[in-house]
């Protein structure tokens, strides 16, 4: 199973960027990240860019092809890795050339001769290209938890001046960024969901959003459902994770089917069922307006309509 951040990466890999102001600002970004830059012997520029992720690299590759006029000449370079579980390593070269020179004249790598270490605020004077800036640092160098886990999502990088410009950026959207520096790496960080949801929307995730908040939902209940737990008797522990279980099974169910297909008690009952995780049986009977078996009847046939819906799988 790839890890939450490459399913991250893969879908904003795949982003569909058309501002040339923005897809400048977003390779300017990766750049930092992950690329060294080789001198001809005629002081003519070339780079390496390294990357754990093929999406990544082929991203880059045709955004250096399309923002080049003249020819370039690249290569790619696989290592895979021996270790199971570790990721092969991209390496795209583009060979030193006049285009490429200017190039990076154009991103601003290189001013008045001299190399701009990470200060980018020419390339960031709209807001469209700031998003696309932080997509590139995310791209690059980003890593997020999978919410099950902690809420943590981070971007590291080995250069000074290029945190301190993403930090300014984090600060001017507001969010909650805490910095910290770890070996050689400046590490900015974000701890809260609600921050980390709205930075991957910001920089253009939204399928991989679905699954973070529908886990964190669940997290949310399942936090909920242990405090009344910690309270009461273990007949209540039963009757709680019945419930949660039930929240699971119908969640599940109507991710697949379209909840309007359904007879309509079952419909409502799923709903009461969703929407009052904690209740127990006696309150959703009165919710409905029904009887308890009424109820326990309903709940056990969208369990079993889920459940089939498992191993047809
Ligand atoms: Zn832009």
């Amino acid at each position: 199973m790839p890890s939450f951040s490459t399913e991250v990466k893969n879908e904003l890999a795949h982003f569909n960027e058309t501002n040339l102001c923005c897809i400048n600002a977003e390779l300017s970004a990766l750049l930092r990240m992950n690329a060294s830059f080789s001198l001809s012997t005629r002081h003519r520029l070339g780079i390496n860019f390294i990357t754990e992720n093929a999406a990544v690299g082929r991203r880059v590759l045709a955004f250096v092809k399309g923002l080049c006029i003249d020819d370039i000449q690249t290569e790619l370079v696989v290592k895979r890795s021996r270790r199971l579980h570790k990721n092969n390593q991209y390496t795209i070269r583009v060979i030193p050339s006049n285009a490429v020179t200017n190039l990076l004249e154009t991103l601003g790598f290189i001013s008045n001769d001299s190399f701009n270490m990470g200060k980018d605020n020419a390339l960031l004077s709209k807001y469209c290209c700031k998003e696309a800036y932080l997509r590139g640092a995310f791209l690059g160098g980003g890593s997020v938890n999978r919410p099950d886990g902690g809420y943590h999502l981070e971007l590291s990088t080995s250069n000074y001046e290029f945190s301190q410009q993403l930090l300014s950026l984090f600060k001017q959207f507001g969010f909650p960024v805490g910095h910290t520096s770890r070996k050689d790496k400046y590490v900015l960080y974000l701890k809260e969901s609600e921050a980390i949801i709205s930075f991957l929307r910001m920089i253009g995730a939204e399928e991989v959003l679905e699954d973070f908040e529908s886990t964190r939902n669940l997290k949310e209940v399942r936090n909920q459902v242990n405090r009344l737990v910690n309270c009461e008797t273990a007949n209540l522990q039963k009757t709680v994770n019945a419930a949660l279980r039930q929240v699971q099974n119908i969640s599940k169910l109507l991710k697949a089917v379209d909840i309007k297909q359904l007879p309509l008690p079952l419909q409502e009952t799923a709903t009461a069922r969703i929407n009052n995780p904690d209740a127990s049986l006696t309150e959703l009977a009165e919710i409905l307006h029904i009887g308890k078996s009424g109820v326990n009847h309903r709940l056990r046939k969208l369990e079993t309509m889920a459940l089939a819906l498992k191993e047809s799988e």
